[in-house]
């Protein structure tokens, strides 16, 4: 009896692993595609600057500003992933960072580097729109 239920707790634990792994990878690998693409889009500071004040046509200015903004937005990502990637060494993966309750497993499996519950996310959003 002691014995199947060791079994059973390491096959728990195993199993947990298997699924920690899953979402390792499965965070690495979108934090690669972001990496590449940054890489690949990079443009020193002065070159984007010299470019604002040659181009200075509204819809030139427009298009720097949205590809800017949609840069900054995949570096959020970036960081958003590695701070995941840093729970998931720490033990702490899956805990909300705010009141350290579980996160809703549906929105873990919606998208695994969430660091919020629900309900922090929710109050986080309210102070924002304030
Ligand atoms: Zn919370």
């Amino acid at each position: 009896m002691r014995i199947a239920t060791q079994t059973d707790q390491n096959e728990k634990i195993a199993a947990r692993s298997r699924s920690l792994q899953t979402v390792r990878d499965k965070l690495e690998a979108e934090r690669r595609e972001i990496g590449d693409e940054l890489e690949s889009n990079f443009q020193p500071r002065e070159e984007l600057a010299e470019g604002w004040q040659e181009r200075d046509s509204p819809a030139e200015r427009e298009t720097r500003e949205i590809e800017y903004l949609h840069r900054e937005s995949r570096l959020n990502r970036f960081r958003q992933i590695s701070a995941a990637l840093e729970r998931l060494e720490s033990g702490s993966h899956g805990l909300c960072s705010e009141c350290e309750r579980r996160i809703e497993k549906k929105r873990l499996k919606n998208d695994p580097a969430v660091a919020l519950c629900l309900r922090c996310q929710q109050a986080a959003e309210s102070v924002l729109a304030i």
